[in-house]
């Protein structure tokens, strides 16, 4: 993409209504714009980094089984009556009439809607184990929408459903999607940690947030230090391994984690000192095993193998790819910017012209740019007349995780500047070495 023809409209002051480095550091670089109170604009730049995190979503989703589909935005009142969480759900809720005066709802989650695709098309234990999710936009109407696409009104949710004949083997759906948020976050640059969550009114233990660490966080959160280092499945799992998925699940939960709401001062005391961590936290998914709180009131019955109707087992699995987007950069930025982790960087490359209008220079970068191209890495080209001094700041602020500078003096030795955004480590190389260097 050549910056002259592409929309990126960057600030150079930090907006005053940012309170957080994502939020400024989002309006900065110009991946979003406020529409109203917690409603966004995704900018370009802004969505090219959402729909890398959708698809990393997608494919943990996949590998783990779960099917894709997609439920609309609106939903009818009269759905959310029979489970009796139309009055239940309180001011969150945006309530909105059509001309005949049916009264609708844009949804803030699921449950009621896929339970009725469920119960309209699935009648028996053969139709079980089925996991379904989409990604859709949600809508509640936050008491304070803050931080940007932190807490937002309108942002953006996968959410997957389970359904299971009973409990055990909608235990076995509870872990393949805790297991498959560990590798998600672990593949989106994050150090992620399984906390134990409330069930309310069902009990059990099959309820955790999935918690990034980060000094801006609204949760706070305590947890054993180990987690920090424990190794996360590879893509080989057997998400069919009932026994081996029951390990990976057990040693994830096998130490302290918990945010306040569940916090047990007693037990978290008992770690050793050296490995306590008190910190503040972001949560970036949440799991539930809610057993038939919605399938017995909406009569979501399985004929089982011996006859009987039973309501079934169902589970949710949320994540928030809008509020990971700032997560992300809550956990990798610098002073200068962002710093994107490679799997969702909008660009892997941004290659700077030092002196735009010098043919040399024109046809070196034209040269980079099409031989990247060709090797199957589409280049950011920032091809604007601007000072060397610009480019590098606002190569910076974007994040892209490899700049290639190229200008007169380096080209007078056959030689471009290759720089690694992380650790700002530079080197020069030919023309052909950045090109393999960058496409490996
Ligand atoms: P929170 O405790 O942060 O309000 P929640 O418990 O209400 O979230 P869930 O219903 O568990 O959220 O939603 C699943 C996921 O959706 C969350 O883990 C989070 O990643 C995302 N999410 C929830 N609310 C918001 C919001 N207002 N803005 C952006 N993402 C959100
Ligand atoms: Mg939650």
């Amino acid at each position: 993409m050549r910056l002259s023809r592409y929309f990126l409209p960057t600030l150079r002051e930090s907006p005053r209504e940012a309170e957080i480095v994502s939020h400024k550091l989002m309006l900065r670089a110009g991946m979003m714009r406020q529409e109203a109170a917690g409603i966004y604009a995704f900018l370009p730049l802004g969505l090219r980094v959402l729909q890398k995190v959708c698809a990393i979503v997608r494919e943990e989703q996949d590998r783990a089984g779960a099917i894709e589909m997609l439920m609309p935005t609106i939903q009818s009142a009269d759905l959310w009556r029979e489970s009796g969480r139309y009055d239940a759900y309180g001011k969150e809720m945006l309530r909105i009439k059509d001309r005949h005066e049916r009264e609708m709802l844009y949804g803030p989650t699921n449950e009621e809607m896929i339970t009725e695709i469920f119960r309209a098309y699935c009648k028996s234990y053969k139709d079980v184990p089925l996991n379904l999710y989409h990604i859709q936009w949600k809508f509640r109407d936050e008491v304070r929408p803050r931080f940007g696409l932190m807490r937002g009104r309108e942002f953006l949710m996968k959410d997957a459903y389970s359904f299971d004949l009973d409990q055990a083997s909608a235990r076995h759906a509870y872990n393949k999607m805790f297991v498959a948020y560990l590798r998600t976050f672990a593949r989106l640059g994050l150090k992620s940690i399984p906390m134990r969550a409330d069930t309310g009114p069902i009990g059990g233990d099959l309820s955790h947030e999935f918690i990034i660490l980060a000094p801006t966080g609204e949760s706070e959160v305590f947890c054993h230090k180990d987690y920090l280092d424990f190794p996360v499945p590879d893509a080989g799992v057997n998400f069919d391994d009932i026994p081996g998925l029951q390990a990976t699940v057990d040693k994830w939960t096998s130490l302290y984690a918990a945010t306040s709401e569940m916090h047990d001062k007693a037990a978290f005391e008992k770690i050793a000192a050296d490995k306590q961590v008190s910190a503040r936290g972001i949560e970036v998914g949440h799991i539930f095993y809610f057993g038939t709180k919605y399938s017995a009131p909406m009569n979501a019955n399985v004929t089982g193998p011996d006859g009987k109707d039973v309501p079934v087992h169902m589970g949710s699995y949320g994540i928030g790819p809008s509020r990971l987007v700032a997560a992300i950069i809550e956990a990798s930025h610098d002073d200068a910017g962002i710093i994107w982790p490679e799997p969702v960087a909008p660009w892997r490359v941004v290659i700077l012209n030092l002196k735009q209008g010098d043919a040399a220079t024109d046809s070196a970068c034209e040269q980079l740019y099409r031989q990247l191209t060709g090797r199957g890495i589409e280049p950011l080209y920032h091809d604007l007349d601007e000072r060397p001094g610009a480019k590098f700041a606002m190569a910076d602020l974007i994040g892209i995780p490899w700049q290639v500078m190229i200008g007169p003096r380096g080209l007078a030795e056959g030689k471009v500047e290759v720089k690694r955004r992380a650790d700002g480590s530079k080197e020069l190389m030919s023309l052909v070495a950045a090109v393999d260097r960058l496409a490996k």
